[in-house]
């Protein structure tokens, strides 16, 4: 394992050689184990495998970023990537019950499936013990991630059978440097994304006022009960509503937004994949979008057909 410096780097270098270990411990700066896991899995999944696409903002990236399965994946739809976090206050042993039954099958549509258990250090201890079994028998196909603040929060026995990563507050620092000719909007564009630089950068490049005002207006459509409304927002380019609707999903989920019809998490982590899958699966923008406010406004009881 190389120094705590460049993890990071030694950790990329490995999967390079194709060295893919089943069971990782992510720890330090949190705020890109979310990123990295993605990337890892866009890797491991990318359907252009084995291309290395050369960008100006990625060196030597191993997935291509626009494939079915990339973006999927970044859409957070991909049905065999997962993010487990506490339910309540702890991980507890029937959320590993229930991963274990996934581990034992076969991925539904990649080559691998990719589980990462956030906030690590909430596993309770019959919870742990029961993922010590599935890291000591891992499947070819599975690659399981704790994330974590600090390791020294995990079970010893847990964490000595895990590939360490560590991130360290410089490469958090540096992603937000490498970022910032884009758009001066950028600390916004990182707020909006939930921390997540990759959509991050999605976000920068298609604008943050562009992303405010399509939030705006469809806050308003909605909360007015007024579909009308909807129409301020169109035409939209598939590619702007894709990024769009993934920062209206991720700022939810960060509890960044005040507006009561925008906090409603059980809505959006159910329909806006839904209408992200949709989008990706050249649906109609406009009719998508619709559909989502349609729905929304019936929610919230203020459309009755
Ligand atoms: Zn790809």
């Amino acid at each position: 394992m190389g120094g705590k410096d460049n993890a990071i780097g030694y950790f990329w270098e490995a999967i390079r050689k194709g060295q893919v270990a089943h069971f990782y411990l992510f720890h330090g700066e949190i705020g890109r184990h979310r990123e990295q896991a993605l990337a890892l899995a866009a890797t491991l999944n990318c359907l252009k495998k084995h291309t290395v696409v050369q960008k100006s903002d990625v060196r030597d990236r191993l997935y291509c970023g626009e494939c079915l399965a990339c973006r999927k994946i970044f859409g957070g739809c991909h049905p065999d990537v997962e993010f487990i976090g506490p339910a309540k206050s702890s991980v507890g042993i029937e959320q590993i019950v229930s991963l274990q039954k996934k581990v034992s099958r076969k991925p539904y549509e990649g080559l691998y499936q990719i589980y990462v258990i956030e906030e690590a250090e909430k596993l309770t201890l019959p919870a742990a013990n029961a993922l010590l079994v599935t890291a000591e028998e891992p499947s070819a196909q599975t690659v399981l991630i704790l994330s974590c603040v600090s390791d020294g929060a995990v079970l010893p026995t847990l964490r000595s059978r895990a590939r360490a990563v560590y991130f360290s507050p410089e490469d958090d620092r540096l992603v937000r440097d490498d970022a910032t000719g884009l758009d001066p909007d950028w600390e916004e564009a990182w707020r909006l994304s939930g921390g997540n630089a990759v959509l991050a950068r999605e976000a920068a490049r298609v604008g943050v006022s562009v992303l405010r005002n399509l939030t705006e207006g469809y806050e308003t459509a909605v909360n007015t009960g007024d579909f009308l409304r909807l129409f301020a927002l169109f035409p939209l380019e598939r590619e702007v509503a894709l990024v769009w609707l993934q920062v209206m999903g991720a700022s939810v989920l960060e509890g960044g937004r005040r507006e009561t019809s925008l906090s409603d998490i059980p809505f959006f982590t159910s329909h806006i994949p839904t209408a992200i899958q949709a989008l990706q699966r050249q649906a109609d923008v406009r009719l998508t979008v619709e559909v989502l406010a349609l729905k929304h406004m019936r929610r919230l009881g203020l459309w009755q057909k």
